[in-house]
């Protein structure tokens, strides 16, 4: 995939939501199988921090800013990104028109029942919607549990997997399984995405997606966030310091 821009060491795709899915959605068709990876700027800082974590995230095939502070910081060092590619959004979208374009849809990840009701609420929502199997987050991610996940997904003939285990499970465990994942040709990590198909996590109101703001939101429905979102700042004043001393 071309049309890459690096920022802070990770190569994001340059895509709307609708180029992203439209992208996602050929590769299907084409029978190659892709990872799409969704950071934020916690992720990213997560990489900053600790440099092994570039071969995990950077191993995703599509990888799309999910936060708008990597939008934010792609402006920063020069390099514009077009906006943010939510997970959220583009899952939503892909769950949209899987009747139309043959995707069969398999959710992992949440708690115990939380698959099932995203699966649910998502057919309410979209009636031609195609699930095929549902497999909560909480099972061993190495060995023997893994393995008999690993056997349901390829058993339920599924072509797109949501796995939303948050990161960097997720992409960890789908680097570690893709190639015996037969079947599926397109691999999402989606984080809490199913918590808010289930309607068991609020989304944010649209004006504060509007205004960027649905990291704060965030924070104030779950406050025990802050934590996480220390990494925010860091971020962004690091991005800062990082232009001014590689400016020539
Ligand atoms: N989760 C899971 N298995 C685990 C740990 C977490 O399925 O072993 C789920 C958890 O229930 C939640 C999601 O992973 O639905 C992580 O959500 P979070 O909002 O933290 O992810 P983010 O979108 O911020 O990456």
């Amino acid at each position: 995939m071309d049309n890459k821009i690096n920022v802070r060491g990770l190569n994001f795709d340059n895509l709307t939501v609708d180029e992203a899915v439209g992208s996602m959605i050929k590769n299907v068709h084409s029978g190659k199988q892709i990872s799409v990876f969704t950071p934020n700027p916690e992720i990213v800082q997560m990489c900053i921090d600790d440099n092994a974590m570039y071969d995990v995230i950077g191993r995703g095939d599509m990888i799309l800013p999910d936060g708008i502070g990597v939008v934010k910081a792609s402006k920063i060092l020069g390099t514009p990104l077009k906006g943010r590619t939510p997970g959220y959004d583009c899952g939503e979208e892909l769950i949209k028109r899987s009747g139309k374009e043959g995707l069969k849809i398999f959710f992992l990840g949440g708690k115990p029942g939380i698959a099932e009701t995203a699966a649910e609420k998502m057919t309410e929502k979209y009636p031609d919607a195609v699930f095929v199997g549902c497999h909560d987050g909480y099972f061993k991610k190495e060995g023997e549990e893994s393995e008999a996940v690993v056997r349901l997904i390829n058993e339920s003939g599924a072509n797109v997997l949501f796995v939303c285990l948050g990161a960097p499970a997720q992409e960890k465990w789908i680097n570690a399984n893709r190639s015996a994942l037969t079947d599926v040709m397109l691999m999402l990590g989606l984080g809490g995405s199913l918590d808010g198909y289930s309607g068991n996590v609020k989304r944010a109101p649209k004006l504060f997606i509007k205004l960027n703001l649905e990291w704060f939101y965030r924070l104030l429905c779950q406050p025990s966030r802050i934590g996480r979102m220390m990494k925010l700042p860091k971020f962004y004043f690091g991005t800062w310091r990082y232009k001014i001393k590689n400016k020539k």
